[in-house]
């Protein structure tokens, strides 16, 4: 029986972030087309010639996207909304990239809402990833046609330069179930639909296309009945004549979809074995003997290296009855490119590592030892078992003091041990606020000045004394404008961080941090996660010092600002050696410590940012409410150490609570601010429904846009809020932290802000003052 390596799908960025820079060049006007064009170009020509000099036998093309596969497949399909039909008359790059990031004609291309120009499609995470897909958007009546020759041309590029390749198709249930509908349902387009993907594989078929990779990651979600009939339906069209299928499966197990997937007639079926790991022994009983198997093997969403000869002891019986195809989990998108290129990471933590490139050449490995036996790769087969074998017992990994501490946690540790009556009394008596209290969310403009002071730094052009003057500056600054601009609570601006996980992660032992190790995001947008490699504990106070230095400059309270827990996991490489709950108690742990030390050194007021905390829900359903018991468990242990007269906030960015209310609820936290402006305090009813106990500063500043708003806008927020939360329990804050603003924007909306709650102050002192004056 023969076993080949296929890939999925390859980085698109490039190893140096060739398409990133290419992209922002043409945007920023500075190169023509013709040079993005030939960038993208030769980044997939190179991406072939590596992936195929790694062993990989079956290469994927159309992978590459300019900004988004997802929106190459709206295109394919002619979804493009009348407001971009315009731009250049046809379905051109200006309309591609108008769709992916608006048009401004003039304006400021980060404001999707001005006047002078076209929003761009909605965004959203693609499953439970951190990359961002555009969201398809359907109209009824919209007539749908072929509009891109994207595939074939891929295809047909390919093979110009001497490879056959294996085409990737978003496949068409997935495309209609991560479509929003305007007054339609996406699957009344089924049909339609249906037809240009048959149009497209026809000319796939007469390029010479063998087999098509098609992705239907929707099979791991719970599918209602509509869903599956599309499935069966597409399938059983698609598969007529035209190319062989891989029906691609990943992020998860097929679960209740197996038989439906083994039972559309497609040729093979690829299924992740990282997530799904033990649906392989359902799969091989159930799938027939004709069925090619793609077995997702080596993990495509995390940065380890794999145990090479474990994996061959589960392998070696299957290959010996059956063809397969060894994979990544999924397309290799998600993790960085090559870990050579990352020579600064302590060698200890390189060896446990594998970025794509890597990742291929296991696979190569495997194949070898599964086709020519063990022995004729012998060295490299030891070599993985010792890092796995070093990973399983490593001082740097597994640190007892860490373990103790986790085992001695108790149920006290979780509680603040007092009714929010009792906590409400004694921290309206520490921080004396006003009704209607106005704060901000934590960071301050990352202007200009600040991001080359960080870049000197970081450069040696400047040292530590000078930089931490220049941020000490920046701070005192930041606090003096608070105070000036009315602001109750303050923060001290966040000047010194890069990011909000990051600058925590590089003060806690556990994570390494990489160079090159970036990840696309979205668009030319890429980041750099941090590896969470080890137990977790912190070393020494992190932003106990800029606390101390801030709150010396004003009477006002000033806010600790933290990210949680669950957020420092959710948007890092996380440990696959542990439960993610164990590794998200770590982190907790130390945080907690940190909240202590803020409580100490004087804080009446601290923050702790979960803005991942609703991203991390699992996809399937019946797995959520486990994932929000220990988040929940998390963010309470880091929380709960204080004293009543202690104000614990927690900050959101999103407004979809309904589902999760509970658990939000029972985090326990005093004040929590979310994003609210736009929603024009919908998602409120739910908390007013749920009775929620706390107080919530519902946000009245989009800050997602350069739009600055004005006082009655504000009021008339802060006004419908009140329909759902009593007087005494609304903060008055914007959507998220002002980083992203420039000074120009924030000053205007802050002082708006104040005034509203100003006037809101004097409205509900109307209120309660009348009677009385009636009364005498
Ligand atoms: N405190 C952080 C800030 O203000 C919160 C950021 C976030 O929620 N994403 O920037
Ligand atoms: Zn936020």
């Amino acid at each position: 029986m023969t076993v080949t390596v296929a890939t999925l799908g390859f980085p698109r960025i490039g190893p140096r972030r060739e398409l990133k820079h290419a992209l922002e060049r043409y945007w920023a006007g500075t190169t023509a087309q013709a040079d993005l064009l030939a960038t993208a170009a030769d980044l997939r020509a190179a991406n072939w010639a590596r992936q195929q000099a790694l062993g990989a036998d079956w290469l994927p093309s159309a992978d590459f996207s300019l900004y988004d596969h997802v929106l190459d497949t709206s295109l394919m399909l002619g979804a493009i909304p009348d407001r971009y039909a315009a731009a250049d008359g046809q379905a051109g790059l200006d309309t591609y990239f108008a769709m992916a990031r608006g048009s401004s004609r003039g304006g400021d291309t980060s404001c999707a809402h001005g006047a002078s120009g076209t929003t761009a499609l909605e965004m959203t995470k693609w499953f439970d990833t951190n990359y961002h897909y555009m969201v398809p958007e359907l109209v009824a009546g919209q007539r749908l046609a072929l509009t891109s020759e994207k595939i074939v041309d891929a295809y047909r590029e390919a093979k110009a330069l001497g490879h056959e390749t294996r085409p990737v198709l978003l496949g068409p249930v997935t495309w209609l179930t991560l479509a929003k509908g305007r007054d339609v349902d996406p699957f009344d387009f089924l049909d339609s639909v249906l037809g240009i993907y048959a149009a497209v594989l026809g000319q796939l078929a007469h390029a010479g296309a063998q087999w098509v990779q098609i992705d239907e990651p929707c099979l791991v979600l719970d599918l209602d009945d509509r869903q599956r009939a599309a499935l069966e339906l597409a399938y059983e069209r698609l598969s007529r004549g035209g190319p062989k299928l891989m029906l691609t499966t990943y992020f998860g197990p097929l679960a209740d979809n197996l038989s439906l997937a083994l039972g559309l007639p497609v040729a093979g079926l690829h299924v992740d074995l990282v997530r799904g790991a033990d649906q392989l022994d359902a799969v091989l009983a159930a799938a027939p003997a004709d069925l090619l198997l793609s077995l997702g093997v080596i993990d495509g969403r995390n940065v380890w290296r794999a145990d090479l000869p474990a994996l061959l002891d589960r392998l070696e019986p299957v290959a010996a009855t059956r063809d397969i195809v060894l994979a990544p989990s999924c397309s290799l998108l998600h993790v960085p490119v090559d870990l050579a290129l990352d020579t600064a990471i302590d060698p200890e933590v390189t060896q446990w590592l594998a970025f794509a490139v890597q990742k291929i050449a296991e696979l190569a490995t495997l194949r070898q030892a599964l086709n020519d036996g063990r022995d004729s790769v012998a060295d490299t087969l030891a070599a993985s078992a010792t890092a796995a074998a070093n990973r399983r017992t490593a001082a740097r990994i597994h640190d007892p003091a860490v373990a103790a501490r986790l085992a001695a946690t108790t149920p006290a540790m979780r509680d603040r041990g007092a009714s929010h009556a009792t906590r409400q009394a004694a921290q309206a008596v520490a921080l004396g606020l006003p009704a209607f209290p106005t704060t901000t969310i934590g960071s301050f403009p990352q202007t200009a000045e600040v991001r080359r002071a960080r870049a000197d730094h970081a450069a040696g052009r400047i040292d530590d004394a000078a930089y931490a003057a220049f941020l000490r500056a920046e701070t005192a600054r930041a606090v003096a404008w608070q105070e000036e601009a009315g602001l109750d609570m303050l923060v001290h601006g966040e000047f010194e961080r890069n990011d909000m996980v990051q600058y925590f992660g590089e003060q806690l032992s556990g994570f390494v941090f990489t160079r090159a190790g970036w990840v696309q995001s979205y668009g030319s947008r890429c980041v750099r996660p941090p590896i969470l490699y080890g137990d977790v504990s912190r070393p020494a106070p992190m932003t106990v010092d800029w606390w101390r230095y801030a709150q010396g400059l004003t009477d006002r309270p000033m806010k600790g600002m933290l990210t949680g827990p669950v957020t420092i996991l959710n948007w890092s490489f996380v440990r696959d050696d542990q439960p993610r709950e164990d590794s998200c108690r770590q982190i907790a742990l130390a945080i907690r410590d940190e909240v202590r030390d803020l409580e100490a050194a004087g804080a009446r007021a601290i923050q702790i940012d979960e803005a991942a905390l609703r991203e991390g829900l699992p996809l399937s359903h019946r797995d959520w409410q486990a994932y929000l018991d220990w988040a929940v468990d998390c963010f309470r242990l880091c929380a709960a150490g204080v004293g009543h007269a202690t104000q614990i906030h927690t900050h959101m960015c999103y407004s979809e609570f309904n589902a999760i209310l509970p658990s939000i609820g029972a985090m326990d936290a005093d004040v929590i601010s979310i994003e609210t402006a736009r929603s024009q305090m919908e998602l409120l009813a739910a908390f007013a429904g749920y009775r929620y106990p706390s107080a919530v500063g519902p946000g009245v500043y989009d800050i997602h846009s350069a739009r600055v708003p004005g006082v009655e806008e504000m009021v008339r927020l802060l006004t419908l809020a009140q329909a759902h939360l009593s007087p005494d329990q609304i903060w008055v804050n914007p959507d998220c932290g002002l980083k992203t603003r420039r000074w120009a924007e924030v000053r205007p909306a802050i002082a708006a802000m104040v005034e509203a709650a100003r006037t809101l102050r004097g409205r509900t002192a109307k209120a309660t003052w009348q009677p009385a004056e009636t009364v005498a």
